[in-house]
């Protein structure tokens, strides 16, 4: 499996010669995804058995900071004070992820409350606390947080804004290990079947088209695993393919970092493609570096190296990640003056710290911009911040504040000077029902997957916000699990 374009080959059930095992569900893949689709079709009375390539459960869930968007008016966010609604959730969605599946976020939404109910009776661990600050990962064990764009123009007229991530109860980052924790106890407790240090590197079909097995090398050699009602492909993102990403996301600069586990190299796309499935959104990364926290920052300016505006600065970090991408060079500086001027926290983003300037032209000249572009810049933005406005990109008003008090300073956020990583959010089309999607829009028979080699709610770093990857995974891998249970051979 080294050509990224060139799936592996698609094996004849006809020609396996040996079956060395069988079941009703074959799930691949045991990060979160998996678990809750073997879980969910175990408890609908399948047989389950889950191929992992690595020697343990976790995946990337595992590493993962553990926050789940959730919504529509959870416990948490009712004991914070919020009544969100199921449409406020899904209005707010479709306005800024560019979901092209209502119906697949409206089932989301819908089923969220009872999702994050779910993840708690499976022993995952959610408190009720409230974590009123803007941070990229709460630095305490409280549930609730903004963790996205709900409160940003346009999105906060279009849909009640409410805090929707919820957080793992683990100070800080982490929590996707004690999700996943819980998630395998409840999976052994169930009876899943689990046979580890297996690399899936092909489906099988029948003469109808449907998929009725995968092939997974073992330490001995290759095994053919044969599965009664369905297969469902939950083996994660591709952020690890090099290869991958240079035909997919062409434009992702090259010091970008990827996150996540070196299993995380597009097995799973690959397959789905051996088998028709088509893709989505492949090119929709999420790549952030946060100049935030403090909050303070947020009251400074972001311009490129034109001396202009061009985001919201209130936006949440990986939109404006992506509008950083999208400037010139990739270059752009945070300014601020004497009462707003603070370090950045996330010391991992390594956002240089340039100079500091006793004038406005000063600056401008330091950080070579375009003669008069930043002076001109910043007296319009200082006119509408006086009075509480940001007419170019509509700043909220709580962090409006002329920036007329020198000296100033400036930090560089450009990709090439800073520490950006990434995950990859594209993958198969699949349906409200997990079922994997074919090019002619058709479901592929006997093919479910969920998880991140699926392209589901979030297209791109612009719509993204942190939780929709594992609620999202979680959610439609107990869907996978429950269809695959159910199906028949027919569908
Ligand atoms: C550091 C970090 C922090 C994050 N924080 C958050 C967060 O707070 N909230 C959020 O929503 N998202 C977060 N994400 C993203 C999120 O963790 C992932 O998108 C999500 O966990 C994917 O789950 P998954 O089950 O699809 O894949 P994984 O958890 O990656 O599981 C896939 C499994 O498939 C296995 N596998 C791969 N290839 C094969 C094969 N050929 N055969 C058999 N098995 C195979 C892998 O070994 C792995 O165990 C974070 C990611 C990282 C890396």
């Amino acid at each position: 499996m080294t050509d990224p374009i060139s799936p592996p080959e698609l094996i004849w059930a006809e020609s396996v010669e040996h079956w060395s095992g069988s079941a009703d569900v074959l799930v691949v893949g045991y990060g979160i995804a998996g678990a809750c689709a073997a879980l969910e079709a175990q408890r609908s009375g399948a047989d389950v058995l889950v191929i992992e390539r690595a020697s343990g459960g976790g995946g990337a869930s595992a590493l993962s900071a553990g926050i789940f968007y959730f919504g529509g008016g959870t416990e948490a966010q009712r004991a914070a004070g919020y009544e969100d609604t199921s449409d406020a959730m899904f209005d707010f969605l479709m306005a800024s992820t560019g979901a092209p599946d209502a119906r697949l976020v409206r089932r989301y939404c819908d089923n969220s409350v009872a999702q994050f109910e779910w993840l708690e009776a499976q022993g995952v661990p959610f408190n009720r606390g409230y974590y009123k600050g803007k941070a990229v990962i709460a630095p305490t064990d409280d549930c609730l947080a903004s963790t996205g764009n709900e409160k940003v123009w346009p999105y906060h007229g279009i849909a009640t804004p409410a805090p929707r991530g919820h957080k793992v109860a683990k100070e800080g980052d982490g929590g996707g290990a004690l999700a996943m924790n819980a998630l395998i106890v409840a999976c052994e407790q169930e009876g899943v079947r689990v046979a580890s240090d297996s690399r899936v590197n092909a489906l099988i079909g029948d003469a109808a088209g449907r998929i009725v097995g995968v092939r997974a090398r073992q330490s001995d050699g290759q095994k053919y695993f044969r599965a009664r009602r369905g297969v469902i492909l939950a083996a994660g993102a591709f952020g690890m393919n090099r290869e991958m990403l240079d035909h997919y996301a062409p434009t992702l600069p090259d010091s970008c970092v990827p996150l996540g586990i070196p299993n995380n190299d597009g097995d799973a796309i690959r397959l789905g493609l051996s088998a028709g499935a088509a893709l989505r959104s492949m090119g929709g990364i999420i790549a952030t570096a946060s100049y935030y926290p403090p909050e303070q920052l947020i009251k400074g300016i972001l311009v490129n190296n034109r001396g202009e505006r061009f985001v919201a600065e209130d936006s949440y970090h990986g939109r404006t990640g992506q509008a950083i991408r999208e400037q010139p060079g990739t270059v752009a500086y945070l300014i601020v003056d004497s009462e707003t001027f603070a370090y950045p926290e996330v010391s991992r983003a390594q956002h240089r710290f340039v100079d500091g300037w006793e004038t406005v032209p000063e600056m401008e000249q330091g950080l070579e911009l375009p003669p008069g572009s930043l002076q001109r810049t910043l007296a319009d933005y200082n006119e509408g911040a006086g009075h509480g406005e940001d007419p170019l990109y509509h700043k909220h008003a709580d962090w409006l504040q002329p920036l007329d008090k020198p000296p100033y300073a400036a930090f560089e956020l450009s990709y090439s000077n800073s520490y950006y990583y990434y995950i990859t959010l594209g993958g198969m089309a699949t349906d409200a029902d997990a079922r994997v999607l074919g090019v002619d829009g058709q479901p592929i028979s006997g093919l479910f997957a969920a998880g991140a080699c699926v392209s589901s709610i979030a297209q791109d770093g612009k719509g993204y916000a942190s939780g929709l990857m594992l609620g999202p995974a979680s959610y439609f891998g107990r869907v996978a699990g429950q269809n695959a249970a159910q199906a028949n051979g027919e569908g």
